[in-house]
């Protein structure tokens, strides 16, 4: 048993993977982004309880269980040990998956937030009109500041990265919107799925992306009742980011909102339709009466829908300088549009 491709994704790079039984989550980091989780995970640690769910930017981010750095012998560095158990030896396996010209592939290990999902549809929203950091190369600023001028990241703040839905019409995609053609941006996947790349995405502009997420929320075999209901959950959630986006001293670029709900409608019903805005974290808190819960038992209750800010390689921390208005403003622009599907 070892690391395994992450079944489902919905944008970035290739190179994330799941543990076999689909409750971690791992993708190669930067020390950036280890950084900015560790800050986090810092700050709550010093937050009183009393902070409600929501208020905090670490209540929006998936849990963050450590990093996996290969070579370290078979030290697994971790910043939550007693989580460690939990953890399959075998992925130290992956240390022989090292690049070959031996460049550090540090894996960031956070929770898998697809686990307990059937059918997940999954859509990866970019925020922010500024692609590209002090870090990045003049040739890197010139192609970022050019997908920004010519997509929805220059004109509302936010972009469609990509999407990966459940085929619900056997290969009947939805209607064609202006210069996206779906056939062109739409690719099968063998177990059923429909991907959606980054063209998607970057051929909206602000007069249709709106028709861009009703695909999303609408191109779907569900009851009209539930669609109603996981639109109506975004919309609350989006409310609550973006208030916590207000308070939050944080300059985050090329960060993304990550959409996932159950395509499955027997889990709905089984669920009674009761979906949290937020789900709490899957790692039990010691001041829970309920004593063990283990990570097994958890995993039996997935939510049905949920939204999470996931990316961190270009961000951080800016204590005194307010708030990120990119981030604001790319949130505001996102739930106008959705709260009208
Ligand atoms: P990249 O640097 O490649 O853009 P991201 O952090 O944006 O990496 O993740 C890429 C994709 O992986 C996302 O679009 C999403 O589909 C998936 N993903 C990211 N984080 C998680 C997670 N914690 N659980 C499940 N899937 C995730
Ligand atoms: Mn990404």
């Amino acid at each position: 048993m070892s690391l395994v491709p992450l079944r489902h994704k919905a944008a970035g790079h290739d190179g994330p993977l799941q543990s076999p039984d689909g409750l971690l989550f791992y993708k190669p980091t930067v020390q950036q982004e280890i950084e900015f989780y560790n800050g986090t995970q810092q700050r709550m640690a010093r937050i009183s309880d009393s902070a409600s769910l929501g208020a905090n930017i670490a209540d929006w981010m998936p849990e963050y269980l450590g990093v996996l750095s290969p070579g370290v012998s078979d030290q697994l560095r971790t910043s939550n040990p007693e989580t460690l158990d939990s953890l399959d030896p075998s992925i130290l396996e992956y240390s022989e998956t090292i690049g070959e010209n031996g460049e550090s592939k540090t894996l960031l290990v956070l929770e898998n937030i697809l686990n307990g999902f059937n059918r997940p549809h999954i859509m990866d929203i970019k925020l922010g009109s500024v692609l590209y950091d002090e870090e990045a190369s003049p040739k890197k600023r010139e192609r970022m500041k050019n997908v920004s001028l010519t997509t929805t990241s220059g004109s509302l703040s936010f972009r469609i990265c990509g999407m990966q839905v459940p085929d619900d019409f056997q290969g009947d995609l939805p209607e064609d919107i202006s210069n996206c053609k779906m056939e062109e941006v739409c690719h099968y996947e063998l177990d059923g799925f429909i991907t959606f790349d980054k063209y998607f995405g970057r051929r909206l502009d602000k007069t249709n992306v709106k028709d861009g997420l009703s695909i999303f929320f609408r191109y779907n075999k569900l009851p009209k009742g539930i669609q109603d209901i996981i639109l109506e959950k975004f919309v609350i959630r989006l409310k609550m980011l973006y208030n916590c986006l207000l308070d939050a001293e944080v300059r985050i670029i090329s960060g993304s909102l990550l959409f996932v709900f159950e395509g499955d409608e027997d889990r709905w019903k089984s669920e009674d339709y009761e979906d949290p805005i937020i789900k709490q974290s899957f790692i039990s808190d010691d001041e829970e009466d309920e004593g063990e819960q283990d990570l097994e038992e958890e995993s039996s209750t997935a939510p049905l829908s949920c939204l999470k800010f996931i990316d961190f390689a270009h961000a951080r921390y800016t204590p005194g300088k307010g708030y990120d208005e990119e981030l604001v403003n790319g949130v505001d622009n996102l739930l106008n549009l959705i709260e009208n599907i």
